[in-house]
């Protein structure tokens, strides 16, 4: 690992991470970073703890989020960076998100109690203890009561899509999530596109030049669960296309136990050089809109 490596995507207690941002950056000093971004989802909560802890730990912060966007067959997160203007209209919009987990939650909770596992969600609830509960924390309470031998078993047998008790929430439209980003004076990067369930880089293509006419800035191309040629073939992609590599770990603390901040499943190497073309970026989409 040299020092100077960066990760552009991590969870913490304010979404469905297990660490506060105090940990996170602690950590991510013991391992040598130089910046680090907190991408939690639909939620810019962790900011003020955050700005803190990076200062205490003389680690660099960037203000990030990650939105759900409609999508099928597969899943499609967009990244949101230097997402730093607290406007009304943007808080207005995440509060709509966190309705509609809100009302997502519940039927969760209604289908595992229809399948015969005593799950409530005021337990889900009390496990989160946060701002946004998502499926990672009913996980959670699956593993501890014994219903599941792990957060990714409790996904396959009973949240993840088309399992028992998955149900759809209501999301933001890939045009509407980049838009949103833009407004906040982000740019917006397309998370882990293996996601996506794309299997030909023909398709995968198709997608990434119809983003881009909805404003896509750019691919986390570097990121944990990508193997080195699917890395090389989004690092591709990007280039082909003008638009910036980011890369991070997706780090969620002990609810993706096998990832670690920064160097992911121990391969991640992601260059501050990076964060630099993310920042003169947000920086040129300001002046254009302002
Ligand atoms: P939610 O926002 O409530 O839909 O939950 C999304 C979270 O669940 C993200 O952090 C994902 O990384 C995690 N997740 C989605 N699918 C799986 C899976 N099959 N195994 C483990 N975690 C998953
Ligand atoms: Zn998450
Ligand atoms: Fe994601
Ligand atoms: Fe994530």
């Amino acid at each position: 690992m040299s020092a100077g490596a960066i990760d552009l995507h991590t969870h913490t207690t304010y979404s469905d991470g297990s660490a506060s941002p105090e940990q996170l950056f602690e950590w991510a000093r013991a391992k040598g970073a130089r910046a680090v971004a907190i991408t939690d989802h639909d939620t810019v909560a962790a900011f003020p703890e955050a700005r803190a802890a990076a200062d205490r730990f003389g680690v660099e912060f960037v203000c990030g989020i990650e939105i759900s966007a409609e999508y099928s067959p597969g899943t499609m997160h967009i990244l949101g960076y230097c997402v730093e203007d607290a406007s009304a209209a943007f808080a207005e919009k995440l509060d709509e998100l966190k309705r509609a987990r809100e009302e997502r939650n519940p039927q969760i909770a209604g289908r595992l109690q229809t399948l015969g596992v005593d799950v409530s969600y005021d337990e889900v609830v009390r496990v989160a203890d946060n701002e946004v509960v998502g499926r990672p924390h009913f996980a959670r309470v699956l593993v501890e009561k014994g219903y599941a031998a792990s957060v990714s078993d409790a996904f396959d047998k009973y949240l993840k899509k088309g399992a028992a008790a998955y149900v759809e929430k209501a999301r933001l439209s890939p045009v509407d999530s980049i838009a949103l980003i833009h407004k906040a004076g982000g740019v917006a990067v397309l998370a882990h596109p293996y996601q996506l369930n794309l299997s030909s880089v023909e398709e995968i293509d198709g997608l990434i030049a119809e983003l881009v006419e909805f404003g896509l800035d750019g691919i986390e191309a570097l990121y944990s669960r990508h193997s080195p040629s699917q890395r090389a073939s989004y690092v591709e992609i990007a280039e082909r296309h003008g638009l910036l590599v980011t890369g991070g770990s997706d780090y969620h603390g002990s609810y993706k136990p096998d990832i670690s901040i920064v160097d992911g499943l121990g391969d991640l190497e992601v260059p501050y050089e990076l964060l630099e073309a993310v920042k003169a970026r947000a920086s040129r989409r300001r002046l254009a809109e302002a």
